[in-house]
């Protein structure tokens, strides 16, 4: 099932050694998108939230998505949340518990250079903020090739590691660039996660909420007339 939840990566101009350059967005277009959502009267609340509310009545609510950012990259602190509080927005960060306070290639693309990640620090003044954290595992592997045991440890653990550095709970996990299991699905389900997020790779039909599905912002969103497609297509009603 798609869940009224957009993701972004990086909020910041690609250096020269990016090959994927579609996981950026420039600030100035962030700016512009948000701006869109409050020209349009679209509200904007944390993943936890959403789910909630769907947990309740049994849909979304109406006109309203969520703003969520993978990986926990320095420029979400340094690029997005001076726009999210100028506009008065609240988002939901993936974080990866071991990368945090870290320049590492532990998430970028093979031959990529190493890149910034937030800090510890960074994460209890968003917090304060009203931004929320959710996991994005431990270490960032992939959960469709770590073993049982690891795969239920990279989601148990960052759980309560996100818990400990919000000291409020952690609602929802995002699979590491989508890829999930069974097992992965019964472990996130079982360690008290309310729901779990894939990109693309959920049943668009089903309404599992452990392989929901999001809507990627993509650094070609810059054209405004995509990214209003987009937004129509993802809130409820449809536009
Ligand atoms: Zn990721």
């Amino acid at each position: 099932m798609k869940a009224p939840v957009l993701l972004y990566h990086k909020i910041d101009l690609p250096t020269p050694d990016v090959k994927v350059r579609g996981a950026y967005t420039a600030p100035r277009f962030f700016e512009k998108q948000l701006a869109y959502l409050v020209r349009n009267k679209i509200r904007v609340v944390t993943v936890g939230e959403l789910i909630e509310h769907f947990n309740q009545t049994g849909s979304y609510p109406e006109r309203t998505l969520a703003i969520s950012f993978d990986d926990g990259w320095k420029d979400n602190y340094r690029n997005a949340f001076p726009l999210l509080k100028k506009y008065g927005m609240t988002a939901t960060i993936y974080v990866v518990a071991d990368c945090l306070g870290r320049t590492t290639n532990q998430v970028v693309a093979p031959g990529e250079a190493a890149r910034e990640h937030m800090t510890v620090d960074d994460v209890h003044e968003m917090a304060a903020c009203g931004i929320e954290f959710g996991s994005h595992t431990m270490s960032h592997s992939l959960l469709n090739n770590t073993s049982p045991d690891e795969t239920e440890k990279e989601i148990v653990e960052s759980k309560s590691f996100v818990e400990e550095l919000t000291q409020t709970q952690c609602k929802t996990i995002a699979y590491p660039a989508g890829f999930f299991t069974e097992h992965a699905k019964n472990s996130a389900r079982n360690a008290g996660y309310l729901a779990a997020f894939s990109t693309i790779y959920g049943d668009d039909d089903g309404d599992d909420l452990f392989e929901l599905n999001r809507t990627e912002i993509l650094r070609r969103d810059k054209y405004m007339f995509r990214f209003s497609r987009k937004i129509r297509s993802v809130i409820v009603p449809t536009l």
